[in-house]
């Protein structure tokens, strides 16, 4: 990964945001910029260097691993060895303002932090500077991507081999989750959604203890492979299927591929969200769709943008997105249908897209 020109890149934005530093502790944002995939550090971007902190506890690790920062390792908590750091370097010189990234700082870690440092340092929240960068993927990461999918598309196959009237969905997820750590994922993304019968009508039903009858069963999965998360979701019937769940489905999918459909750069991402709520709107449902089509993905599950109403951000090249529409009937049934996809200079890649027809077990 290109760590360096990643860190460069933020430093000039830094230096744009009138900043004379960022502190930087969110795991993923650490991993990004300078390869540490520990959870414990603190990296300071400065306009002329960068400095990793750690403790003992990663000496080799972050040896082995950060790239293009300065280690500084330390028996201190991380953030406070960088406050030092920031004092020793600040001293004698004209008040100075340091970024921290107020979404992940607990108040008493922003409260540490700003007792180590001397009055003329000040700590300002910062924009998401580091997010907003990671929205875009460069050619390695997309790659990357690719085959967290692809591993994360076989377990699918291992979902339809279990799914069975009889089986408890936790069952289906444990068999799902054991061929992923065979198959050499680092994780599951989140926790495997199995949602059968009435479930299936909780957008986010975790696999339980209930047995699988006759009805829709959602399937929501994802493996994190070298860091890079996958999404996916596909939802199958167990038992006959009247034609109205038949129609149900079809009225979904018709809303995933309209969304699909304009996925593309330049194309804003309310747009793509609307795209989706126009199909369930013809046949009186967009009332049960009752979140967001979809979210970025990459080394987090849920990261920017989010694809959902009013939302102005603009799709460009490298973004990857879910697309994501469900319609939930409460006590019911429900049906979702997931797919990552690229955008990429012409249009967009739905990634490792298997087929989507109406599965009946
Ligand atoms: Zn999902
Ligand atoms: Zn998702």
């Amino acid at each position: 990964m290109n760590h360096q020109a990643r860190l460069q890149s933020l430093q000039q934005t830094v230096e744009s945001k009138k900043l004379d530093g960022l502190l930087i502790s969110h795991p993923p944002n650490l991993r990004y910029l300078c390869g540490f995939t520990g959870s414990t550090g603190a990296l300071l971007v400065n306009s002329g260097e960068s400095v990793f902190f750690t403790d003992g506890r990663y000496t080799e690790q972050a040896n082995a691993e950060v790239r293009d920062a300065k280690i500084a390792i330390g028996r201190k908590a991380p953030l406070t060895a960088a406050a030092e750091w920031v004092e020793r370097r600040g001293r004698g010189k004209r008040s100075r303002v340091i970024g921290v990234e107020g979404e992940y700082l607990t108040v008493a870690a922003r409260h540490r932090l700003a007792d180590a440092l001397p009055k003329h340092i000040r700590l300002r929240e910062a924009p998401p500077l580091v997010e907003q960068a990671r929205m875009v993927k460069d050619a390695e990461e997309v790659e990357a991507i690719r085959a967290a999918v692809a591993a994360g598309a076989r377990l699918f196959d291992r979902a339809l081999e279990v799914i069975r009237p009889g089986v408890r969905e936790i069952e289906v997820a444990a068999e799902m989750e054991y061929a992923a750590r065979r198959a050499g994922a680092d994780a599951m993304s989140f926790e495997t959604i199995i949602a059968s019968g009435a479930r299936s009508a909780l957008p986010h039903g975790r696999a339980s203890e209930a047995v699988i009858g006759s009805g829709f069963v959602v399937c929501d999965f994802g493996v994190i492979l070298h860091g890079y998360c996958s999404d996916r979701t596909r939802t199958v019937y167990v038992g006959s299927a009247p034609g109205e769940a038949r129609q149900f489905y079809a009225t979904v999918l018709a809303a995933q591929e309209a969304a699909l459909a304009e996925v593309g750069p330049g194309v804003s991402v309310g747009r793509v969200d609307r795209a989706a709520r126009k199909v369930l709107q013809g046949k009186g449902l967009a009332k049960h769709f009752t979140h967001s089509t979809g979210h970025g993905v990459g080394l987090e599950i849920h990261e920017a943008p989010r694809v959902a109403k009013g939302q102005q951000e603009v799709l460009r090249p490298g973004m990857v997105i879910t697309i994501e529409p469900g319609v939930y009937l409460p006590g019911k049934w429900g049906v979702r249908i997931e797919d990552m996809v690229a955008v990429t200079e012409r249009g967009c890649e739905v990634l490792n897209s298997t087929h989507k027809e109406f599965i009946v077990i």
